[in-house]
């Protein structure tokens, strides 16, 4: 099985914190289009024998784009690959675009997973982060989406914003399960060099919050949404049940198949990872050719290192067949001795014949993988 991702490279305005590859005008949507079917035709064998398992439309934004775009998108890749075996497919949605008529045109074309950019649900933070929407369009949104039948709807939410309190923090989460969904990724708010914060954080105008609130505010959100019955499966994501996880994000994690289309999208194969061109007129002018690829060979250290990163970010872990299978008895040998000294100080455990970072241990995962990893003489 594999998961098929659609880049949408539009965004009507730029986030002050955004440092993905979009771009802020949508006069070249049907060129756009037109080239992703070029690359569509030139990725054809890629996922030949792989029944796609996910679709998933992300941005950018992707509800820039009419339903009937995402429709012809969809059909198309059905005549390149083998989607029968479908099971999920997502849109990123901006809360102010969700009406209730984009949203039954979605249902329609066989969407059934919505994630919304919500952020915050105070005006405030969402002035201060640039964002074109306000929190009272994004309850609107979330209740449309349930209205209209949606039952597997996912919000990001972001902590860590200067000037946000711990109980407001507390308040946002609040929200999000009030109004039902059952999905939650929480992010700390990141400040990339190439942004507006960016370059507010370098005059000084733009303070970070310290480790401490990042922490508390992390801890929070781990008790809140466990104590109610979210799994904490992945370092910032929460599934209300396991068959509410993402699974095309999951498929990441497991180190699937996966083919990313679009400019700045990414597909991986196990053995190499793709990279598309990260600009649109060049994206446009090559598609359907290979001059818009960067391709990296993955060396085995890089493939060992790579799954343990993956897996070690789930709260699945590492589960030791998988790992003898993927690299021998050896390769579980050496991990073994490796993370024993982490065993003893609490910061893997295990469980169910896998290793695992404790969830509340999660926000320092980043020290504990990069101890574990294969580093070549
Ligand atoms: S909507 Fe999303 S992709 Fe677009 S600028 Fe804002 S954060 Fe970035």
């Amino acid at each position: 099985m594999s998961a098929l991702y659609i880049h949408i490279p539009f965004c009507k305005t730029r986030c002050n914190y955004c440092d993905f590859y979009k771009s802020t005008s949508c006069d070249n949507v049907e060129r756009y289009v037109e080239a992703l079917f070029r690359e569509m035709d030139y990725q054809r064998d890629f996922l030949r024998m792989h029944p796609v398992k996910t679709l998933y439309f992300g941005g950018g934004t992707p509800s820039l784009l009419a339903p009937a775009y995402l429709q012809r998108i969809k059909e198309r890749a059905a005549e390149m690959w083998d989607l029968t075996q479908l099971e999920e497919v997502t849109v990123e949605i901006n809360p102010d675009d969700a009406t209730d008529e984009y949203l039954d045109d979605l249902s329609r074309i066989g969407v059934n997973r919505i994630s919304f950019g919500v952020q915050s649900f105070i005006d405030r933070d969402l002035r201060f982060m640039g964002r074109r929407h306000t929190a009272a369009q994004a309850v609107d949104a979330i209740g449309r989406a349930r209205n209209r039948g949606f039952d597997n709807i996912s919000v990001d939410l972001i902590f860590g914003i200067p000037g946000m309190s711990l109980m407001e923090w507390e308040g946002n989460i609040l929200k999000a399960l009030m109004l039902g969904v059952q999905h939650i990724s929480a992010y700390h708010l990141t400040i990339a060099d190439d942004t507006v914060f960016g370059r507010m954080a370098a005059s000084g105008e733009l303070v970070p919050v310290d480790e401490e609130v990042s922490e508390e505010q992390y801890m929070r959100c781990h008790q809140m949404l466990t104590e109610v019955g979210f799994e904490h499966y992945e370092i910032s994501n929460y599934a209300l049940g396991r068959q509410r996880r993402s699974q095309h994000n999951m498929s990441y994690w497991n180190g699937d198949l996966y083919l990313g289309l679009g400019p700045s999208a990414h597909s991986y194969t196990g053995s190499k990872r793709i990279m598309v061109v990260n600009d649109l007129e060049k994206y446009i002018a090559g598609a359907g050719t290979r001059n818009i690829y960067g391709t990296e060979l993955l060396s085995s250290s890089d493939t060992y290192n790579e799954f343990i990163m993956t897996s070690l970010r789930t709260s699945d872990g590492i589960q030791r067949d998988r790992m003898a299978a993927k690299f021998g008895f050896k390769g579980l040998l050496y991990f073994e001795y490796t993370a024993e000294r982490l065993v003893d100080e609490g910061l893997l455990v295990m469980e169910d014949n896998a290793y695992k970072i404790p969830p509340e241990k999660f926000i320092i995962s980043n020290s504990i993988i990069s101890d574990l990893f294969y580093i070549e003489a």
